[in-house]
């Protein structure tokens, strides 16, 4: 139809020409293995980001194929953010942290063409290369020390000299694929197109969303392996915001002298790194965070106690967001609305402990047992579903878990939460979490926040056990502080007037640590299955 606007695509390349001809100057600071602080620039990234492109084509790669990565954060894992999408290929980020096993099982599921591994991960992946058959694995490495059969990741790039520009493609290629972590059972890939991260770039860097601009200073501390580093990488590039890499080195420590010393702006990671930067705070004070005006974070809930933790000691403004690896990943942030400015404090902190409001695009809906759609009422609780041009319609390659999908396309997450009147969320539990007690639910997230501030507890996981006579009880699992051997009449004082009496944990249970998953989450499936005989074990409450 005539008179319209030109169809161009919302593509990678597009988002990429723009930082290299508006931004090239713009910093990129990576941390090296050697814990030396490099400097490069958005120019120089991207002219590395088109000669991988141009290598990978050189060793017969097409549009389509996918691309591994086996990476820490650092500039030749932008290089594969940027250039793998530029070249029609599909960027496969690897989780370092998975077991053997378990990543063969998704690089033989991606049928990944070429991997590049890091050479200090050599040890992590060897056992994996075992497994997968023949392919072609990339090596980076500062020296030409690589081992036999692999190729030299710099040698490829120093190559290609006439690496063409980076070429529009049709926005509904895949660009991205990820898989997720599996804490529920089998990892499942969800493959992004090159238009849902676009638009997932724009609405991220909205005001009421990060707030991302030119003059920001941005660390992801996420790791690049784990949806998308929550979109950073291109909406960095879409904005031309300096990049802070943090390398292999996700210790407090680390992070905070990056977070000091680069003046950053925003950062970004899951409840478990928050918690580490505040313990290596309180106990170093005096570093200079007056720069730092954000920090994400998401993954997991976040306590407000913790929220405030970092406002009252700290002056550092935590941001708390919800989002799956099927949802790009960012899908509802806790941003307080003006109308609440004046509000008590206790307020606005009650509001940014939930999950927050849909981003733009992003719609929700939560549906009981009974199958009936809950009302808006901040009480009704039911399984969220969402939709929206970020979020997955199938597992890839496709129609995995078609049980996952409503029959209106509405993606069931799993997750059981209220919804307040103008779509704010609260999430109680991952609905294979939850205790049902009597046929009543039972929070296990909201018995975690609350006894996560009593002092003799440093970590806590809740989980429902098997019960005989009401189905299922909350067993409390608690790493004590330092020092501290908290009891079950201790965790009930501290409960009292709280939550409700029938919510009480039955028993505390001192461990010496907590299993996660590769992303830093609690492993709750895999303490059921420890635990599962517990109350029959000790007699029955
Ligand atoms: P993943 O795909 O590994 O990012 O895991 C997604 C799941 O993490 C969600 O379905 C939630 O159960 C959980 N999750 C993510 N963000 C939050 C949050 N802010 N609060 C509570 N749970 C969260």
């Amino acid at each position: 139809m005539r008179g319209l606007m030109m169809d161009m695509p919302l593509s990678i390349p597009a988002l990429l020409r723009r930082a290299e001809s508006v931004h090239p100057h713009k910093a990129i600071v990576s941390r090296l293995v050697d814990r030396s602080v490099m400097r490069t620039t958005y120019a120089e990234t991207l002219d590395g980001a088109r000669r991988l492109a141009a290598a990978l084509r050189a060793l017969g790669v097409q549009p389509g194929d996918r691309v591994a990565t086996f990476c820490w954060n650092h500039v030749p894992h932008l290089h594969a953010y940027y250039g793998i999408p530029a070249s029609g290929a599909i960027l496969h980020t690897l989780n370092i942290r998975l077991h053997a096993e378990e990543l063969a099982y998704i690089v033989t599921h991606a049928d990944d063409a070429v991997i590049i591994v890091d050479k200090v991960l050599w040890p992590v992946f060897e056992p994996v290369r075992a497994r997968i058959g023949h392919r072609r694995i990339i090596v980076i490495s500062d020296d030409h020390d690589i081992p036999p059969g692999t190729l030299h990741y710099g040698d490829l790039l120093a190559a290609q000299d006439d690496a063409p520009p980076f070429e529009d493609m049709d926005e509904h290629t895949g660009a991205v694929l990820c898989y997720t972590s599996g804490t529920t059972g089998r990892s499942k890939g969800v493959l992004y197109s090159h238009r849902a991260l676009v638009l997932h770039s724009f609405a991220e860097a909205l005001p009421d969303m990060l707030d991302l601009a030119e003059a920001s200073r941005v660390l992801a501390v996420v790791p690049m392996f784990h949806a998308n580093a929550w979109g950073l990488p291109f909406a960095c590039a879409l904005v031309g915001a300096t990049q802070i890499l943090p390398g292999p080195y996700l210790d407090a420590a680390s992070i905070v002298s990056l977070l000091e010393s680069e003046r950053v702006t925003h950062t970004a990671g899951v409840p478990t790194i928050a918690h580490a930067l505040l313990a290596h705070l309180d106990q170093h004070p005096g570093h200079d965070l007056s720069a730092l005006r954000l920090m994400l974070v998401g993954g997991a809930a976040m306590p407000e106690t913790t929220i405030r933790a970092f406002d009252d000691r700290h002056g550092v403004k935590v941001i708390h967001a919800w989002g799956m690896t099927e949802t790009a990943p960012l899908g509802t942030i806790s941003r307080v609305p003006s109308e609440l400015a004046d509000a008590p404090a206790d307020e606005q902190y009650a509001w940014r402990a939930t999950q927050g409001r849909p981003g733009p695009f992003v719609e929700v809906r939560a549906r009981a047992e009974d199958g009936a759609l809950v009302p808006w009422d901040d009480q009704a609780m039911g399984e969220l579903e969402v939709r929206g041009p970020w979020v997955a319609s199938a597992y890839y390659p496709g129609d995995d878990a078609p049980d996952r999908w409503t029959d209106d396309g509405w993606f069931r997450t799993g997750d059981i939460v209220t919804i307040e009147k103008t779509g704010r969320l609260t999430i109680h539990d991952r609905a294979k979490d939850l205790v049902k007690s009597g046929g009543e639910w039972i929070s296990t997230v909201t018995l975690e926040a609350v006894l996560l501030e009593h002092e003799a507890i440093a970590e806590v996981v809740v989980i429902a056990v098997p019960h005989e006579r009401w189905g299922e009880r909350p067993l409390a699992l608690v790493v004590a502080t330092p020092g501290c051997r908290p009891t079950l009449p201790d965790v009930r004082q501290h409960l009292d007037g709280r939550v409700a009496r029938w919510w009480y944990p039955d028993a505390v249970e001192v461990v010496d640590s907590l299993p996660r998953t590769g992303v830093g989450k609690y492993q709750k499936h895999r303490l059921r299955e420890i635990y599962r005989d517990y109350f029959e074990e000790s007699a029955p409450q």
